[in-house]
């Protein structure tokens, strides 16, 4: 069904409109050369010192465009990338899908790429590009990025825009459109469905006629793109300080339902009036990083998937096991399903489970027990995450003072909070059974809560 409206729509029936290339001036475009890195200035000045072509490409021109600080300048060539990597000491040729330079200057990494273009790349049955790796001319490459607005080259040394694809005008109209035919563009590489979503959200972009409208009939593609790659994408969502924005997005085109799980657990948080962990944590994420203060992945994923582990635990006592045991066979099931086909990296789950772990160590207030979760290295980020559970009224309020007044106080304050403690809930009662377990699996069990 999909192949057949993928053949109506695509090959022999593309258009090969005749490209015009637009060069503009600073007054046409206004950037000002002073707003790129010092790095990949060097760059280019070399590179056109030995005769090549060199340019800031694809999302750094966009943004300066909209006035926005570029993330990070990316650096395109007519230099093949051994002539590249000749010309820089410090840098080295990546990528196996396609050779891109890196080139080491002070403490930037300026990723080079040479021109890409003609016939020489592999697709699959369905049109999926699996290798590519033909050099090729300027226009060539302006014609395989993705959105027009990603496919403007700004010169800072003849401070000149190069445009093939009407990509300033789009900019400015605010308009998010593939080049050349979106069906054809979606079934080549089908994230640029999702960075569709992502990019639209993250720049307040509308997503024109068949952009937009072709994705539906392209979404189940996604699903068999491999989990890691998603993953990343998914990963550009949270980090792009618009992370509510696009995931609206990923929803109005169409994306939703079964791509990643990981983006079936992030739906809840898009609605930014909602009040779940998920919209609580991404919306905390977004206003940090709009702050330029750092976010932990890990804590963010752990907020996106404790409902799963909260259900699970609950079930599990219901069930008549202890808490403590309860959360971590939650925590096992859900790392289970994690690390099956996720494509998430070891190191995301290790601080979920460490912040999950924690949670009900803070019910206990008695004796030395709140010096030691004090002492904890993941103590800050359980704290925080206990003080999201409390906005959802899974936790008292009271339960997150005492810790934020137990932190604050010098020793003799801390006993006395000890002290005025009241008696723990959610936490076993019979403390004396706890510290004498009956048999192995009871002592690796405490061994592990302690963690
Ligand atoms: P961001 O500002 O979020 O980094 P970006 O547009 O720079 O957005 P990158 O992933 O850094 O995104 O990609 C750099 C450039 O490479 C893009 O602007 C685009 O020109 C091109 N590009 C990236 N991914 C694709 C793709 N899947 N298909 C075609 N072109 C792509
Ligand atoms: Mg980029």
């Amino acid at each position: 069904m999909l192949k057949k409206w993928l053949n109506k729509v695509l090959p022999g029936k593309a258009k090969t409109a005749k490209l015009s290339r637009q060069v503009l001036s600073f007054n046409e475009h206004g950037i000002h050369a002073e707003s790129i890195s010092f790095a990949a200035e060097k760059v280019i000045k070399r590179l056109k010192q030995s005769g090549f072509e060199a340019y800031i490409v694809g999302g750094a021109v966009r943004d300066l465009l909209l006035g926005v600080e570029p993330k990070d300048f990316d650096v395109a060539t007519d230099a093949p990338p051994e002539a590249v990597r000749k010309l820089f000491r410090r840098s080295r040729i990546v990528g196996r899908r396609f050779p891109i330079v890196h080139v080491m200057v002070g403490p930037e990494t300026i990723e080079v790429t040479t021109f890409r273009g003609g016939p020489v790349h592999t697709q699959n049955e369905l049109g999926r590009i699996m290798r590519d790796v033909s050099f090729g001319s300027q226009e060539q490459d302006a014609q395989r990025r993705d959105f027009t607005a990603n496919a403007l080259y700004y010169d800072p040394i003849d401070q000149v825009v190069v445009d093939f694809h009407h990509g300033v005008d789009d900019i400015r109209l605010k308009k998010l459109v593939m080049i050349g035919e979106p069906a054809a563009r979606y079934q080549e590489d089908p994230v640029r469905m999702l960075r569709a979503a992502r990019l639209s959200g993250k720049l307040g972009f509308s997503v024109e006629g068949a952009t937009a409208s072709d994705i539906i009939p392209c979404a189940d593609l996604l699903r068999r793109e491999p989990p890691a790659r998603l993953f990343d994408e998914i990963l550009k969502i949270l980090f792009s300080g618009h992370a509510q924005n696009c995931l609206q997005q990923i929803h109005a085109l169409g994306l939703s339902g079964h791509v990643h799980p990981l983006l079936d657990a992030l739906a809840t948080g898009a609605d930014k009036t909602a009040t779940n962990m998920a919209s609580l944590a991404l919306k905390n994420t977004d206003e940090r990083l709009r702050a330029d203060k750092s976010v932990s992945m890990g804590f963010v994923l752990a907020a996106v998937l404790w409902p799963q582990v909260l259900a699970l635990w609950l079930r599990y006592q219901a069930q008549g096991m202890r808490p403590a045991a309860a959360l971590n066979a939650a925590i096992a099931d859900v790392r289970a399903q994690m690390d099956q086909s996720w494509g998430v990296p070891q190191r995301y789950g290790i601080t979920m489970r460490e912040i999950w772990v924690l949670q009900p160590q803070f019910e206990a207030r008695k004796g030395t027990r709140p010096f030691r979760l004090l002492s904890q290295a993941r103590f800050r980020a359980a704290y925080d995450f206990l003080s999201l559970r409390a906005q959802l009224g899974e936790v008292p309020m009271a339960l997150v003072q005492w810790w934020h007044d137990f932190q604050a106080a010098d020793h003799e304050g801390q006993q006395q909070l000890i002290q005025n403690a009241p008696a723990e809930s959610g936490v076993p009662q019979n403390r004396k059974r706890r510290r004498k377990p009956r048999n192995k699996a009871k002592a690796a069990e405490i061994s592990q809560d302690a963690d």
